[in-house]
């Protein structure tokens, strides 16, 4: 902008500085022509008288000047020339002046010379006896004079366009300061043109919006930022050619992806079959869902398009863990193939013993062994519905079930009565090392659980073994052990025990009646508490199971004995 209004006012100036000149130059020398005229005239005036008086004596006696002075007779023939031999001389009586002066008293005329470089300016009056008197001055041509003010000239124009610069850049320099001091941080504080003001308040309310605008764009990008990091789930944002516009922290580690790994395309991330058929339905403006297994887990995939204009413009990606979900259905299809054997054995034992007796197969003195034999299959057959109901309870449930504050202590007691008289049939003692310990449960599964662990150790045990049961508890944990002096569990057998229907090494626990439905009753009931379940166990020598539940707070238990 700047060298814009540097070039205009130089251009100016300098087309004001040579017009002027120019001007100035031609008025001199118009003037100087008519202040030459005037006196030529008047010379000629004087001369006239002179003549008219004195005759050519008059002439000859006058001193050599710049002048020219002629006297040509009314035929033309010249009589003096203050120059020129008049003997030599041409007839004058067709000059321009000579005719001029003839006619009507005064002539004049000019000539160039052929050189161009002078001029001569020729003034003639006619005398009383009709003869011409005339003056001539030769004198530069205005061609000539300015040739030889040629360099003069060049000086001056030099100079002039030195001022010219100097002004331009003097002046456009002072225009466009204010406008170089205006601080656009705060365009409205600064002191610049009154026109500009309006440009600069306008200036001063768009940086406030767009100020604005940045800072609810960042928000904006900090809560999706903060929302997608915090994500249990894996998302991923991508364009119409399958680049990742955007990906969380959990999208990456459940596709595994690495630093070199993440510049590249989608597809390379996983190349599998399904993420790529996934990807290109959503591409092509289709829902579409898979399933993806990644480092031995379950991943729910689903892709929307995302439409813009009705056009695809892009594909947003949802991993969700389905692990959870997977187990638990391949562990109910085993769980209903498992429940259909387990219930179709008892049954079928059942089922024989009737036919015996109604062919009439059986002696009557025998027929009470086989209805015990009936009525013990079908207690199995009672205990095993009875756990698969309870689990079933707990499968579906557990969600909606009420917590309240239990006292651990209150659970054991009530156990201990009902296991007392198999105890004693036993003869297995009960220790019992408990106190009042408060914790958040469901009354029912507290008691279920604590039952299955003490059932177990009994029925488990040896005779005249001992069955211990201890509470103890810190600031933050309640401890529940249950021990005995039982036929242990093998190391190996130890993690499967929770399963359902496992029982370990049939032929050994054959003839102790179970369901293989206990633990996983109490691993349920545990996962439901927030607790947490470790057996220690050694063959032959005993088993110990130790329930850590977190502890109810001081003042809920406070609040609790009150009520
Ligand atoms: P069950 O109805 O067969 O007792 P559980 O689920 O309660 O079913 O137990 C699973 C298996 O774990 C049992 O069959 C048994 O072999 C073993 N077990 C459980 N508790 C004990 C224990 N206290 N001592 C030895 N073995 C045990």
């Amino acid at each position: 902008m700047t060298k814009r209004i540097f070039r205009s006012i130089f251009y100016v100036s300098l087309l004001l500085i040579v017009s002027f000149s120019l001007v100035l130059l031609a008025f001199l020398s118009e003037y100087t022509e008519n202040a030459q005229q005037k006196s030529m005239y008047l010379e000629i005036t004087y001369l006239q008288q002179g003549l008219e008086m004195q005759g050519i004596s008059y002439l000859e006696q006058l001193p050599k000047s710049q002048q020219r002075l002629t006297w040509i007779g009314a035929d033309g023939t010249v009589l003096f020339d203050s120059v020129a031999d008049v003997n030599q001389m041409e007839n004058h009586l067709q000059r321009e002046e000579v005719q001029e002066a003839l006619q009507s008293g005064t002539g004049e005329s000019t000539r160039i010379s052929k050189t161009l470089a002078e001029k001569t300016d020729n003034v003639a009056v006619r005398l009383q006896d009709g003869s011409v008197m005339r003056i001539s001055q030769t004198t530069w041509s205005a061609g000539s004079i300015l040739l030889s003010m040629m360099q003069p000239f060049a000086v001056l124009f030099a100079l002039a366009l030195v001022l010219a610069g100097v002004l331009a850049g003097k002046t456009s320099k002072n225009i466009t300061k204010p406008l170089e001091n205006v601080d656009l941080e705060y365009p409205e504080q600064a002191e610049v043109y009154d026109e500009l003001s309006p440009f600069l308040r306008r200036i001063a309310v768009q940086k406030k919006m767009i100020a604005k605008q940045v800072r609810e764009q960042q928000q904006r990008q900090k809560e999706f930022y903060a929302i997608t990091t915090n994500m249990q789930e894996g998302l991923l944002v991508l364009d119409t050619k399958g680049d990742v516009l955007s990906c969380n922290q959990a999208a990456l580690q459940i596709l595994g992806v690495t630093e070199e790994t993440k510049k590249e395309k989608v597809y390379v991330w996983n190349r599998s079959e399904p993420f790529r058929d996934c990807i290109q339905q959503a591409l092509d403006g289709k829902h579409s869902e898979t399933m993806l297994e990644q480092k031995g887990k379950v991943y729910k995939m689903l892709a929307n398009p995302v439409l813009e204009d009705m056009l695809v413009a892009g594909v947003v990606v949802l991993l969700f863990d389905h692990t959870e979900k997977a187990d638990g259905e391949r562990l109910r299809r085993e769980f209903t193939a498992n429940v259909s054997h387990e219930l179709k054995t008892p049954l079928t034992s059942i089922s024989g013993f009737a036919e015996i007796i109604k062919n009439g197969m059986v002696q009557p003195q025998d027929i009470p062994h086989f209805a015990n034999n009936i009525y013990t299959e079908a207690q199995k057959l009672i205990s095993m519905i009875q756990d698969i109901i309870q689990l079933s309870k707990l499968d579906e449930t557990a969600d909606t079930m009420q917590m309240q504050s239990v006292d651990l202590a209150e659970i054991v007691e009530t156990v201990c009565n009902r296991i007392q008289e198999p105890a004693n049939k036993q003869n297995i003692s009960l220790d019992l090392h408990i106190e009042q310990a408060w914790i958040q449960g469901v009354p029912s599964i507290l008691e279920e659980m604590v039952y299955n662990l003490c059932d177990n150790a009994i029925r488990y045990n040896k005779k005249g073994g001992s069955v211990t049961i201890i509470i103890q508890q810190t600031e933050t944990e309640v401890k529940l052990f249950v021990k005995d002096t039982g036929i242990g569990i093998p190391l190996e057998e130890q993690d499967r025990i929770f399963e359902r229907f496992y029982r370990v090494n049939r032929s050994r626990s054959k003839d102790i009646d179970g369901t293989g439905l206990g633990l996983s009753i109490v691993k349920h009931g545990v996962k439901l508490h927030h607790a947490t379940i470790l057996v220690e166990s050694e063959t032959e020598k005993g088993t110990q199971f130790c329930i850590t539940f977190p502890k109810k707070k001081e003042n809920d238990a406070i609040s609790n004995l009150c009520n």
